[in-house]
């Protein structure tokens, strides 16, 4: 029998499934590891950690494999910065997508017009989050760092190094540094002089289905697979993610709530926001994928049920009961529209489509018959609401959804399923879908060694799904709150600003 594995370097672990060429899986490792956040701004990981929690992922996954496995390929979180020595040692640690000590490079570039005309050349929205940011903080603030370094690459970048010692990049994960010009599939040298770099400094571009071979041989034994085991560079966690819903055709659209979330589709060519509230990027065969990430998703939940519901938490562990099944019981009883209680979302800021670091969250027309069973109620349906804003903001770009596929942690609760069909207006298909950004990557592994032609192999792969239809009654309360609650976010843009800037100045004991 013969295998392929994909393996998923996420934030909070790396994933790796085995994989039948058939899709069946055979095995799967999920290893953890810690994000240092000395600061409230910093969000730091450990690069050997994560190479480590790579090799331990892969080998526990390829034991199970009783014939041979004929790639391993790569998703992977993005927009990460690791700054190497001449040796290719780390200089730092992973400065991950989610550290903001970049702000004030980004908003000073979105306030002077360079950071548009970044985003132009290279579809990256303008955010702390985005290499090309980080290094002008780093230039500005660690100089000695900064003229040390002798490479900087992203966190699969350095992983592969330590596999094959050759420091190559494939085109998606390069693009969402900042760096690249989507247009040119090149480094730009303008961005790269501005920002005080030169493309000697940075890996070579490939593309994502092109193969790494010649695995360091002490590896290989430890993993136990052949030395001459071809890797496939891979792509992005979002556009593999992406993949591994089956989202890939015209107008099918992908909307993920976990922990953060995102809503993104494939278009044939490139197609830039004027506002530059979505991001674009190569994938490959001509695919662009196009979209936007948002902070608050699924923690906002989170958040509800440890700060609002915290009494509940300890009874549904007496029940029994997963805490989140309690509260979403609560919600229901609640009508759509939570008896006009608006809640915006921006406990972390957000990204997109308003990308305001300082933005904050808000309960808007409370009344005194409104009850903490309405709070948690409208915090769910601001978080739909708010992937309403960015799918609209999409839809202007790329027209509207012939499909919706929705996944991540929030599918386990029906009604705020039905929720995402309501706001949407539109039938939401959920797959039982398992590790999708590891079946993304697997697919990639199928076209690159030659066992399947293109994506839309990854059909045959994807299990059972279920679609929701919307229901008129509720859809016509969410049709009548959304422009109160569009009008209301637009009203507090310069609030946000002062809100923030007080909090800085009065920071919570746990901040300080
Ligand atoms: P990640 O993004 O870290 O991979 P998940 O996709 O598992 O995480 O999403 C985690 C989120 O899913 C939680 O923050 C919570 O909002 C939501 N969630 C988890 N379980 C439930 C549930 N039973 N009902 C509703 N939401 C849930």
């Amino acid at each position: 029998m013969d295998y392929v594995v994909g393996i998923d370097i996420g934030t909070t672990s790396t994933k790796a499934v085995l994989y039948t060429l058939q899709g069946d899986i055979k095995g799967y490792s999920n290893q953890l590891y810690p994000l240092y956040q000395d600061t409230p701004d910093m969000a730091e990981e450990d690069p050997d950690e994560i190479f480590n929690a790579t090799v331990t992922a892969l080998t526990e996954v390829v034991k199970n494999a009783d014939g041979r496995v004929r790639a391993v390929s790569f998703s992977t979180q993005q927009h990460s910065l690791v700054g190497l020595d001449a040796d290719h040692k780390p200089l730092t640690r992973v400065i991950t997508w989610a550290d903001n000590r970049s702000e004030k490079q980004a908003t000073e570039l979105g306030k002077n017009g360079q950071g548009l005309k970044i985003y132009n050349k290279t579809g990256l929205p303008i955010h702390p989050m985005g290499p090309v940011y980080k290094l002008l903080w780093l230039k500005k603030d660690e100089s000695q760092l900064f003229n040390q370094t002798k490479y900087w690459v992203g966190i699969k970048e350095y992983v592969l190094w330590r596999f094959f010692h050759q420091l190559k990049e494939e085109t998606s994960m390069a693009a969402t540094t900042g760096l690249m010009n989507i247009f040119k599939m090149d480094w730009d040298e303008d961005i790269l002089k501005f920002v005080g770099i030169t493309r000697d400094q940075l890996p070579e571009l490939v593309e994502p289905t092109s193969q790494l071979t010649g695995l360091e041989p002490k590896l290989a034994d430890q993993i136990g697979i052949p030395a001459d085991t071809p890797f496939v560079m891979g792509a992005t966690d979002g556009a593999l993610a992406e993949i591994g819903l089956g989202a890939i055709g015209k107008g099918e659209v992908a909307v993920t709530i976990g922990t953060s979330g995102a809503v993104r589709t494939f278009i044939d060519k490139p197609q830039l926001d004027p506002k530059g509230r979505t991001y674009c990027y190569p994938v490959m065969d001509g695919k662009w994928i196009v979209g936007g990430p948002v902070n608050n998703g699924g923690i906002v939940f989170r958040w509800v049920r440890d700060n609002l519901f915290a009494p509940e938490k300890e009874t549904a562990k007496l029940l029994d009961m997963d805490p989140y099944d309690l509260l979403t019981d609560i919600a229901k009883k609640i009508p759509a529209g939570s008896d006009g209680l608006i809640f915006h979302p921006f406990l972390g800021g957000e990204r997109a489509p308003i990308w305001n670091g300082n933005a904050r969250g808000s309960f808007f027309g409370l009344t005194r018959t409104h009850t903490r069973a309405h709070m948690v109620r409208a915090a769910l349906e601001g978080v739909v609401f708010n992937l309403y804003t960015v799918q609209l903001a999409l839809q202007e770009a790329v027209g509207e959804p012939t499909l919706i596929t929705a996944t991540g942690g929030f599918a386990r609760s029906a009604l705020w399923r039905q929720m995402l069909a309501d706001i949407f207006e539109h039938p939401v298909t959920i797959p039982e879908a398992f590790e999708s950004g590891c079946l993304g990557a697997m697919t990639l592994a199928l076209i690159s060694i030659g066992e399947a032609d293109d994506m839309s192999v990854v059909k045959k792969f994807i299990g059972k799904q279920n679609t929701y239809q919307p229901d008129p009654t509720n859809f016509k309360n969410y049709r009548d709150l959304l422009p109160i609650y569009l009008s209301v976010g637009r009203k507090l843009e310069g609030e946000y600003d002062d809100i923030a800037e007080y909090q800085r100045q009065h920071p919570h004991p746990s901040e300080e």
